[in-house]
């Protein structure tokens, strides 16, 4: 499954040759609930070892159109991770101080300590599409920031830190219909936003950049994952599936404590 969702480096991504449906070889529903179970509990298992170690930490990127399942993905996440470990770090429009900084100060400073596993709701990507799309700073500006980005995660996995970057890669239609579901449904209420139409006037645009992005930070040691993702229970079984290898490849132990020496009993 993964060989499919990877972006190798230097691929030329163009989203609207992407399947947004694929089942990824999943049988139906309850054969992805069943591979999502036994992911959780190895994940589970690994991500316990990674915080008891403490030595590494684990960035995983999530960025998608809106109603793309950011949140969604994340929720799925919380049975396999224990919250002692883990960390969610959402960005929004920078403000305050974060807007009078360079644009990776906020990201630097939400990445994961030792034994952590941070997952970022949007990140340092916002900064090469959102404003690439939105005309916010000029293409001089963000065209150099490809090479920061990539400069920067490596020294993030140069000093422990395994980083993993996913888009939730959904269809015009399904967009259509989950936002308006959130128009529609008083519960859904809440995560609607007049923008949010106004970004989906911007589709092509967005999906243009994001391939372009993607294309371009895509590496052997930071890759890119791209979910097909209008079927939730699919999404989730990769996701949860890219964790576990990033997990693996980490390859956490229990520490050995120096304390505990031969014939030590508790009297
Ligand atoms: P979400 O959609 O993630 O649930 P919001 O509805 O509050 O949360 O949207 C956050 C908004 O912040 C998005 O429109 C996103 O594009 C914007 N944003 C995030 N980072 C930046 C950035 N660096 N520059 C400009 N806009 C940004």
């Amino acid at each position: 499954m993964l060989d499919e969702l990877l972006v190798p480096k230097g691929r030329k991504v163009r989203l609207d040759t992407l399947p947004t449906d694929a089942m990824l070889g999943l049988a139906d529903k309850v054969d992805g609930q069943a591979q999502l179970a036994k992911l959780r509990a190895e994940i589970s298992e690994l991500q316990f070892t990674l915080n008891a170690e403490g030595k590494r930490g684990m960035l995983v990127v999530i960025q998608a159109m809106d109603a793309g399942g950011k949140d969604g993905t994340i929720r799925q996440l919380g049975p396999a991770l224990n919250p002692a470990g883990v960390r969610i770090a959402p960005f929004k429009v920078p403000a305050g101080r974060e807007a009078q900084q360079d644009y990776l100060w906020r990201i630097h400073a939400q990445c994961p300590a030792k034994g952590e596993v941070v997952i970022f709701n949007r990140s340092h990507y916002e900064d090469v599409v959102v404003v690439r799309v939105k005309n916010i700073i000029p293409e001089e500006r963000w065209r150099k920031r490809f090479k920061h980005i990539v400069n920067f995660e490596q020294q993030l996995i140069d000093e422990g830190t395994e980083v993993v970057k996913i888009f939730l890669h959904i269809s015009k239609e399904v967009q259509r219909i989950r936002q308006q579901e959130r128009i529609d449904v008083q519960k859904k209420n809440w995560k609607f936003r007049l923008g949010d139409l106004d970004d989906r006037a911007h589709w092509d645009d967005f999906q243009l950049a994001y391939g372009d992005a993607i294309s371009k930070t895509s590496t052997a040691n930071a890759p890119w994952y791209i979910i097909p993702s209008d079927r939730k229970w699919v999404r989730d079984v990769a996701v949860a599936t890219i964790l576990r290898h990033h997990l693996l490849r980490i390859d956490p132990h229990y520490p050995t404590n120096g304390d505990i020496t031969p014939g030590l009993t508790v009297v």
